[in-house]
């Protein structure tokens, strides 16, 4: 059974909005964990509330704090350079972290901070309802894939249900440390324009009432057929459903 939220497609894209606003609301005066009192802003994540793609990171970092917007230091610039390469604008996605307050000194969140936290992004998830989520480090890592060590399965993509793939990506801070992974968060990023363009034609298949299946691989699966691109209609729904 699915761990993922289910989408909230009972409310129109107003209401979702709305919802969405609520939630940042919400965090920005939230105390449900001591991350609270070291805080200047909350950062419950900015961007595209309609697109394809979340990215979710860690947690804020000094400028961040500042600011009260995810990845607007140095990280932030090389994540917006990074999607620049591949041909994605920063505007068009959401990005937020797996706690929304800057844990002291940068420290990794405890484990009662990602908890307390969690319903958030879970929250953002079903409204957002994205069909590409971009793991950024360890900490939203092992959301999606427990267990496992970013360094083997960075470039990775799953499929986590409810439509949707995971990507899973060293963190932009990390990469700029090393200059290898660096090289690695440039190549895994690669895939990311694939994967949207499939996104969007499953959301355009969806919008024409051909609606995958339960259990129907999503078309940003690694292992997904691609339909053929010159046959009638017929076959290319079928094929979607297979
Ligand atoms: Fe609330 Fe999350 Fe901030 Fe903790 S990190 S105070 S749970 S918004």
């Amino acid at each position: 059974m699915s761990l993922e939220p289910l989408a909230r497609l009972d409310l129109s894209i107003a209401e979702r909005i709305e919802a969405l606003r609520t939630i940042e609301e919400e965090v920005r005066v939230c105390q449900n964990c001591s991350l609270a009192q070291g805080r200047t802003l909350a950062v419950p994540g900015f961007g595209n509330f309609e697109s394809v793609v979340m990215f979710v990171g860690e947690g804020p970092g000094f400028e961040e704090d500042r600011q009260g917007r995810p990845f607007v230091g140095r990280s932030g610039q090389f994540l917006t350079e990074m999607l620049s390469k591949v041909g994605v604008q920063r505007e068009d996605v959401f990005i937020t972290n797996v706690v929304k307050c800057r844990p002291p000194n940068n420290r990794d969140p405890l484990p009662e901070e990602l908890a307390a936290c969690g319903d958030f992004l879970t929250r953002q998830i079903a409204l957002i309802n994205p069909r590409i989520i971009v793991t950024l480090g360890r900490f939203s890592m092992t959301r999606w894939f427990p267990g496992a060590s970013i360094t083997k399965i960075h470039g990775q993509v799953k499929n986590i249900g409810r439509g949707r793939v995971a990507l899973a990506m060293f963190h932009p801070a990390a990469a700029l440390r090393n200059p290898p992974w660096a090289a690695d968060f440039e190549r895994d990023l690669q895939q990311l324009p694939r994967l949207i363009e499939r996104a969007k034609r499953a959301n355009e298949a969806a919008q024409r009432g051909e609606a995958l299946l339960p259990g129907t691989p999503h078309p940003g699966d690694p292992d997904y057929v691609e339909p053929p691109q010159d046959g009638d209609a017929s076959d290319l729904a079928q094929s979607r459903l297979l």
